[in-house]
């Protein structure tokens, strides 16, 4: 095992990452810095969250800056503003004993005025978003001709976000660059496409295997229905007593929804999604990170880039489409060498989904029994117990209490003293699951889940043994049945992928996902599936708004033109 010394870092650092608690540099980071150090190098990271990137490229970036020059030098450019102050945060951290040299975050949500006078103070290193550094540059409030080094973390979660446009131009507006360095958990084709324009034979680095689940993490799933997935949900918190979780929704009405949900029925939980302001935001983050809240229910965008010590259960209330969406939802637990759970509420009919997952992903998925309401009171029981046991007595003036107490339990056994405890403690908790059904989805047939067959014959089937009766779903029709197809002119040109275009789609609409079926996603237009006495809602969310400054078009695609849906005039027009 190497040392930091041995990679070449300068003194000021190592004293640094000495203090931090660093003693061995960790894969990526060993493999990294030496190539970086020269400065001149492209280079591609493929390395999951969690596995040190920050101090693979921090660490060389403060090495080879010129702390005399004022001048940004540096720009690395990631998907949030909590990555952005993350990385900040770190790099600070690692320039304690360097003086001369300053690190700004610029991202969306804060002013920008303050943003640009920090901007002129003479920075040399600038970590940005890119819709706020795309704002900057247009200000003309940020000089990039100078800049040496471009970093590119979290390249494939920047795509996923709809940033490609936005990287192009920024790696096309620094002409000075003179290496750029690309961290990924992820290779894409679309990352695979920037590299080969932009970068120029790049030195490539593994950590792990690329798509692969982080080896820290156990991924577990339960097999429901539709109509019994928050309960499941609820069993699987009440089952881990001590969690400290993220739970994943698609759509922030689901978030909210259950978020609210959850909490009138006792649980410590809020919400993340895009509709918050960035006050209410930073409130529920500084909740969450300070554990004064347990759990977080967030969609896929505004939980990206989150970095948050210690969670012990990445709960997924849905399946992503994307196998990258899943492996970065799961990427939030088991970081820094610790353990983490990802469990999954799978719907029978996503068995063929889960599949592809657990395939790509290239680790072995355990399938477990959703626990019996016996099964949560045990749990409960015995952690509330054992917090018993363990309760801090050393510092009360208990004694004082002890003969009083004493008198007034004579008469009442050790046995019945802890009954009585118990029961205050889980009287509510005990009746709620004195019926409790069994949730979990059995009988399924092995060839259900590995074959992928007929799509339409498989939901049929899924449904019947499901019995789902929210998810009385309905044929696929392509016209017929339920059904109604729009076409919209948005593909994956703007930067969508299915999962992101899903996600913007129902955030536009305040629609469900169930109202959707198929989503066929081309380069510039995407066809959408969606029940017919919800099309219109769509079309009226979307025709005629404009997404990145272009007008969306939105309309039946089967009747060939906007006709078939009300033409009446739209709000405000
Ligand atoms: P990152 O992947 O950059 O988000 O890092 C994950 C966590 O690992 C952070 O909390 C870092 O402070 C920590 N870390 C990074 N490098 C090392 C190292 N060489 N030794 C111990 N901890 C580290």
């Amino acid at each position: 095992m190497t040392t930091f010394e041995a990679l070449g870092i300068d003194a000021r650092l190592i004293q640094a990452t000495d203090e931090l608690g660093y003693v061995n540099p960790t894969p990526i980071q060993e493999q990294a810095i030496p190539v970086l150090l020269s400065g001149t190098r492209d280079f591609i990271g493929l390395a999951q969250t969690g596995t040190g990137k920050t101090a693979a490229f921090g660490l060389p970036l403060l090495h080879v800056i010129d702390a005399a020059a004022k001048h940004p030098q540096a720009l690395v450019v990631c998907p949030t503003r909590e990555l952005c102050l993350q990385i900040v945060k770190e790099i600070e951290l690692f320039k304690k004993y360097m003086t001369g040299v300053s690190v700004v975050a610029v991202y969306g949500g804060a002013s920008i005025g303050l943003q640009i006078r920090d901007l002129k103070r003479g920075v040399q290193i600038v970590v940005a978003t890119p819709g706020r550094l795309i704002d900057l540059i247009e200000r003309k409030a940020i000089n990039l001709g100078e800049i040496k080094y471009v970093v590119l973390d979290e390249a494939d979660e920047m795509l996923n976000m709809g940033f490609q446009d936005d990287i192009e131009f920024i790696l096309k507006n620094t002409p000075q660059r003179e290496s750029t360095w690309l961290f990924s958990a992820t290779m894409p084709p679309e990352i695979r496409k920037v590299s080969k324009k932009y970068m120029n034979d790049p030195k490539e680095v593994t950590v792990g295997k690329v798509n692969t689940a982080n080896k820290n993490i156990d991924h577990q799933y339960y097999v429901t229905t539709a109509q019994h997935r928050y309960e499941t949900l609820k069993r699987i918190i009440d089952f881990n007593p001590g969690i400290y979780g993220i739970i994943f929704t698609r759509t922030k009405i689901d978030a909210q929804e259950i978020s609210e949900r959850l909490t009138r029925e006792g649980y410590d939980i809020d919400a993340l999604h895009g509709d918050l302001t960035q006050q209410q935001r930073d409130r529920v983050m500084g909740q969450f990170r300070d554990k004064s809240l347990q759990l977080l229910i967030a969609t896929d965008v505004a939980a990206r880039g989150i970095d948050v010590q210690g969670i012990t259960h990445v709960i997924n209330y849905e399946l992503p489409d994307d196998v990258e969406v899943y492996t970065h939802r799961s990427g939030r637990t088991g970081r820094a060498g610790l353990q983490g759970i990802c469990i999954s509420i799978v719907h029978a009919k996503e068995m063929y989904k889960f599949k592809q997952i657990e395939r790509i992903n290239n680790s072995q998925f355990h399938k477990l029994d959703i626990p019996s309401g016996k099964d949560v009171c045990r749990k409960q029981f015995f952690a509330f117990m054992d917090k018993l046991l363990s309760a801090d007595i050393s510092h009360g003036d208990y004694e004082t209490y002890v003969p009083m107490l004493a008198e007034k339990f004579a008469e009442v056994s050790k046995e019945d003293v802890l009954k009585r405890v118990a029961a205050m403690e889980f009287d509510r908790f005990l009746k709620y699951y004195e019926n409790s059904e069994d949730l979990n989805v059995r009988e399924r047939s092995k060839k259900d889940f590995n074959e992928r067959g007929d799509t339409k014959r498989r939901d049929d089937r899924s449904d019947r043994q499901a019995g789902g009766r929210g998810d009385s779903r309905k044929e696929y029709s392509r016209g017929g049945g339920g059904y109604s197809r729009l076409f919209v002119n948005l593909g994956t040109k703007d930067g969508f992928f299915k999962a992101s275009f899903l996600q913007f789609i129902l955030d536009m609409s305040d629609l469900k996902k169930d109202a959707l079926g198929r989503i066929d996603m081309k380069d510039m237009n995407s066809w959408i599936e969606i029940e017919k006495g919800a099309a219109q809602q769509m079309i009226r969310s979307l025709d005629g708004k404009s997404y990145k400054g272009r007008r969306i078009r939105m309309n039946d695609a089967d009747s060939g033109g906007p006709a078939g849906f009300s033409k009446k005039p739209r709000r405000g027009e």
